[in-house]
C-alpha cells in the first residue's frame, strides 16, 4: 500500500474540498504517517474518511475533524501548545509539525506509553507527555499559547482558560455526551470571546473539570 498517495487523496478528496485553506495544516496532514498511529490490524483503514478505535474505548479522530480544529488553532511557528486526550498521539504529530513545543496530556497510560513510543520512534524532539487528569490542565508548563481539547466537554475547564496566554486561543467540542460543536475562545487583553464551529461527536473529557 503507498501510504503517500492516500495522504495525497486523502487531503485533495477530504480536506480541500471542505474547505481547509491554511497550507501549513494541509503540508502537515500530508506528511505525518497517519497509519502509524494505529494498530496494525486498521492500518488499511488510516486514511478513510472517519474515527478509528484506538482500544480503550478511545478513537482516532477523523482525518478532517483534525484538520479544522487545527486550523482554527492558527498557529505560525513560535508556539507552545498544550494539547488534552493524547489518545494515538496523531494530533500531537500534526501540532508538533507547526508549532515549537507541544505538551500533551492523556489520562489513559497505556495510550500515553504507546503515543510516546510512536513520538520516539518518528523521531519528534518537541512533544513532551504528561499522564493525568487534563483538565486541570499541566500548570509547571503554563502558559500556553494555544490549547486543544480533544475530548468532548460540558464546558471548558476554567483552570485550561487560567493557563492560557494574553492573545491566546482554545479549541474544543463542547456540549452534551453525545454531540457537540468546535467552539474557539480566544484571549484578548484578558477578555474571552467565543466562536461556534464545526458540529461534532467526540469521547467525553473525563475528569475534576469535564465529566464525573
Ligand atoms: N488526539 C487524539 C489522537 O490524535 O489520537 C484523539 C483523542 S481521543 C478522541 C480522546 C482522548 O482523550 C482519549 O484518549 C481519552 O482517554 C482522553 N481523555 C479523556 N479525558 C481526559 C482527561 N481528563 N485528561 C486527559 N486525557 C483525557
Amino acid at each position: 500500500m503507498d501510504f503517500q498517495e492516500l495522504r495525497d487523496i486523502m487531503v485533495k478528496t477530504q480536506l480541500i474540498p471542505r474547505g481547509i485553506k491554511d497550507k501549513r495544516v494541509l503540508d502537515a496532514m500530508k506528511k505525518v504517517p497517519r497509519h502509524f498511529f494505529l494498530d496494525e490490524s486498521m492500518q488499511h483503514r488510516a486514511y478513510d474518511d472517519m474515527a478509528i478505535a484506538i482500544g480503550e474505548g478511545q478513537t482516532i479522530s477523523q482525518p478532517y475533524m483534525v484538520a479544522v480544529m487545527t486550523e482554527l488553532l492558527e498557529i505560525k511557528g513560535e508556539e507552545r501548545v498544550l494539547e488534552i486526550g493524547t489518545g494515538s498521539g496523531y494530533q500531537a504529530a500534526i501540532l508538533a509539525e507547526l508549532a515549537k513545543e507541544i505538551y500533551t496530556v492523556e489520562r489513559v497510560q497505556e495510550l500515553a506509553e504507546q503515543a510516546e513510543a510512536r513520538f520516539h520512534a518518528l523521531g519528534y524532539k518537541n512533544i513532551h507527555v504528561k499522564v493525568g487528569d487534563g483538565t486541570s490542565g499541566w500548570p509547571e508548563e503554563a502558559p500556553f499559547n494555544r490549547i486543544i481539547i480533544t475530548a468532548g466537554t460540558p464546558k471548558i475547564p476554567e483552570p485550561l482558560i487560567e493557563q492560557l496566554s494574553d492573545e491566546g486561543i482554545i479549541i474544543a467540542p463542547v456540549g452534551d455526551r453525545f454531540s457537540q460543536q468546535i467552539v474557539k475562545i480566544v484571549k484578548s487583553k484578558g477578555k474571552l470571546s467565543e466562536s461556534f464551529h464545526t458540529p461534532c461527536v467526540f469521547v467525553p473529557l473525563i475528569g475534576e473539570h469535564g465529566w464525573k
